[in-house]
């Protein structure tokens, strides 16, 4: 980035920029990210990675797949891990598996696994319906944990809401996965 520019962002010229503590961030924007077809955007340090990463994941981030599992693959990848998918083998099938590491990734819609969440509010209609489904999801999701647990698995969970924030997502999956 030149000096030019962040003169122009600190004057609020490039609105897909901006200058937060000192460091220039980038402003992403994803549609289509919810059941909703909200907008959601995200700021992103510029100057944190390499420019070969960075292109990399806005490349990734700016994809029109709304899937939030293909969010966390894209998101995953551009960091450089590779990893699996599905693994049948393994209590649940992961969506995303590091073998070697012994770790998995599951990524899960707010509503279908009943999060805690706005999201992951029960329906108001056929309450009677829903709730035992939902009930046995979230159950079943907590027993497939424990099973992987003792098989020496260490588990992530990235519910679909915690996907408005790529900055906080990447910072968590780096930190669950380990160095590259
Ligand atoms: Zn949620």
């Amino acid at each position: 980035m030149s000096a030019a520019e962040r003169r122009a962002i600190a004057k609020g010229g490039l609105s897909q920029f901006r200058i937060r503590r000192g460091r220039v961030e980038q402003r992403i924007v994803e549609r289509e990210l919810h059941p909703s077809n909200a907008t959601m955007s995200a700021y992103i340090p510029m100057d944190t990675r390499t420019p070969q990463q960075r292109r990399r994941i806005m490349q990734a981030v700016k994809s029109r797949d709304t899937k939030p599992e293909m969010i966390v693959r894209r998101c995953l990848h551009a960091m450089g891990y590779r990893y699996r998918l599905h693994r049948k083998d393994l209590p649940g099938r992961p969506d995303i598996v590091f073998g070697s590491r012994r770790k998995a990734i599951f990524v899960h819609g707010c509503f279908w696994h009943r999060h805690d969440c706005a999201k992951g509010r029960l329906p108001k209609s056929r309450l009677n319906y829903w709730k035992p489904k939902l009930d046995e999801n979230a159950i079943r999701d907590k027993t497939r944990l424990e099973e992987l647990d003792e098989l020496g698995w260490q588990t992530l969970v990235i519910w679909q809401c915690e996907l408005d924030d790529m900055e906080a997502l990447a910072a968590r999956l780096q930190d669950f996965v380990g160095e590259r």
